[in-house]
């Protein structure tokens, strides 16, 4: 894949991830973001979970947390998270042993999106990585409606 395939199209609109013009920068972008992935350090999620910071949380159950997300894409916007990260830092690190809460996460995305008014349709996102534009090293699911939705996204 061309390197120009990484980075952020200018003029795009949106929140821009760092801008990536080769494949030296590719890689260290990459080996710094694995690092930090793999310190397994707490995220601002983690203070979500343990109510340490407030957020507008829709839906709770044992495994996973509902809340809208603080920089709205759309009317409707908010994260599906597993409470415990079990490694999952991101969707890429997933293995034999998440398939349960990834299954979990995603019927709870469509239940609560339904709960949210979205009968009509809505976008389910997962970042992954500096390519996939990820900010927060703890799993979660974007969901996106309330509005016309277009693709592709950017
Ligand atoms: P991503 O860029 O895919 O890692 O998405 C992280 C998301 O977390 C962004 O959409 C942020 O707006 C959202 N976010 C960050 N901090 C908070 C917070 N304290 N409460 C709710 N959403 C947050």
């Amino acid at each position: 894949m061309p390197p120009s395939e990484f980075a952020s199209p200018a003029g795009s609109a949106g929140r821009r991830c760092a801008p990536i013009h080769s494949i030296a920068d590719i890689i260290r972008a990459r080996t710094t973001e694995f690092r930090l992935a793999d310190q397994e350090g707490p995220t601002i999620f983690d203070k979500i979970i343990s109510k340490e910071i407030p957020a507008a949380i829709i839906y709770e159950d044992d495994t996973c947390l509902a809340f809208k997300d603080i920089s709205p894409q759309a009317p409707t916007h908010f994260l599906v998270i597993p409470k415990a990260r079990q490694g999952l830092t991101r969707l890429s690190k997933a293995t034999e042993e998440h398939k349960a809460v990834l299954g979990h996460l995603l019927y709870t995305a469509q239940a609560v999106a339904k709960e949210q008014g979205l009968g009509d349709g809505f976008r389910v996102v997962v970042n992954d990585g500096p390519a996939g534009c990820q900010s927060v090293y703890h799993l979660h699911l974007h969901v996106i409606g309330g509005r016309q939705l277009t693709w592709p996204p950017g």
